[in-house]
């Protein structure tokens, strides 16, 4: 697990002058990856990193040859549309590439003349999804939303047995899935409306978000040769926010005996920049069990886990109505939670899934699965919120919700801070809802 080091000291600067502004997503301690171009442009798609307002182009600097060794080797990976390359190259080779960037990046560097020249501002520029996603696993990670949930869709037996033993999952839909600014039709199937003796066909009407993280995989494991606790967050390259949009009424008729299928596939939006394991090393916190809850299997533990397994990362959904966009006024929160609640970590993720030999590439994703928190407030679906759309949620303006309306935009927001650290965001999420077709 990687170690505070000097890329975290807080009171590094950077040149670049709006990296050192008080709430800034991208402090030089930050440096998240992400594949852009210019707005409107037919440029190729290449990956750059954030810092402060601005993008530092890898192709760019790539072009001007400033780092050699693993470093050069990880800017010309990195240099590429998406980022799978620079994902397969491990975690020593990120951490030379996050020590050349922070040096090189602070006042007083001999390479601001040069890198200067490879920045583009955040605001004119495009983004893509930031992999290819061969294949993308949604866990369940939440103890709070799977009782929650399990209370709406199965009153008497709200907490399945195997919860609090397995990490639980269901396999995913990679095409669906769309980088911040996405917009998708309002799903069409089939529901099974409360008292009704025949399924109806239409619209959905309970539209949903669920507020989750992804996990972007960075190096692979060989098929049949499982990644252990001491080995798994080597294979993971970073994170990002996640919006698992859900039909509920399509799920509630679909989901047995085999789980999420339609009502989960038709989009899922991911935030542009990846968050990199190490960026969040100073806000690990220690993976907690309640005394009278079963401790993971062996397979699932050690100590390392145990210490610092888990990374306290504050989470936010904001709700804007199209009211709300017409008058200027922004989105309303919803929602605020915090990732450090999850009941499963993201090594033990890893360790799970390929226990069995499942073999895992770089660029796959996992979504950790709605990250409710212990309390109402703290509900990351609107299902939870809204107590299965029994109590409408009110919005400033004199608007209240249940489930999403055509035209609503939800934002979710993602950071870090506490005192003696620098702060760091994952920058912004946002998806809107278009009529069904
Ligand atoms: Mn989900």
């Amino acid at each position: 697990m990687t170690m505070i080091n000097e890329t975290h000291d807080p009171a590094l600067r950077s040149w670049v002058a709006s990296a050192n502004l008080a709430g800034t997503d991208f402090p030089i301690q930050n440096l998240p990856f992400a594949s852009f171009r210019r707005q409107g442009s037919d440029e190729s798609f290449r990956g750059g990193v954030a810092i402060g307002d601005q993008i530092l182009d890898l192709a760019a600097v790539a072009r001007a040859g400033l780092f050699g060794g693993d470093a050069g080797q990880a800017v010309l990976a990195g240099a590429q549309p998406q980022l799978n390359a620079l994902m397969a190259l491990g975690p020593s080779v990120w951490s030379v590439l996050r020590l050349a960037l922070s040096r090189a990046l602070r006042e007083g560097s001999a390479e601001q003349a040069t890198l200067q020249a490879c920045l583009v501002p955040q605001a004119q520029a495009e983004y893509g999804v930031p992999a290819r996603i061969g294949d993308y696993t949604d866990f369940y990670t939440s103890v709070h939303h799977a009782t929650n949930i399990g209370k709406l869709f199965r009153p008497d037996n709200p907490l399945l047995p195997n919860y609090k033993w397995v990490p639980i999952g269901y396999h995913g839909r990679a095409s669906s899935i769309g980088v911040s600014g996405q917009q998708f039709r309002r799903p069409v199937g089939q529901t099974m409306p409360p008292g009704a003796a025949l399924p109806s066909f239409g619209p959905c009407k309970r539209l949903d978000i669920e507020l989750e993280l992804g996990i972007f995989v960075g190096t692979a494991n060989e098929l049949g040769d499982p990644v252990a606790m001491a080995q798994a967050e080597d294979r993971v390259f970073g994170i990002c926010l996640l919006n698992d949009w859900s039909a509920r009424d399509i799920q509630a008729w679909e989901y047995q005996p085999l789980g999420p299928f339609l009502s989960k596939n038709f989009a899922t939006t991911i935030s542009p920049w990846i968050v990199t394991l190490e960026a969040l090393a100073p806000y690990r916190v220690a993976f907690e069990r309640p005394a009278d809850d079963p401790q993971p299997l062996p397979y699932l533990d050690s100590e390392a886990n145990r210490q610092r397994g888990a990374f306290d990362i504050q989470l936010q959904v904001g709700l804007e109505t199209p009211k709300m966009r017409e008058a200027g006024q922004g989105d309303a929160t919803i929602c605020r939670t915090s990732y450090r609640h999850a009941y499963w970590t993201v090594a033990q993720m890893v360790t799970h899934h390929t226990v069995n030999g499942c073999n895992l590439q770089p660029g796959d994703l996992f979504g950790s699965g709605t990250l409710s928190g212990p309390t109402l407030d703290q509900a990351g679906a609107l299902i939870e919120l809204t107590a299965g759309g029994k109590n409408p949620i009110p919005l400033p303006n004199g608007e209240s919700r249940t489930f999403l309306e055509d035209g609503d935009a939800v934002v979710l927001r993602g950071w870090c801070e506490k005192p003696g650290a620098a702060r760091i965001g994952f920058g912004e999420c946002r998806g809107t809802v278009l009529p069904a077709r």
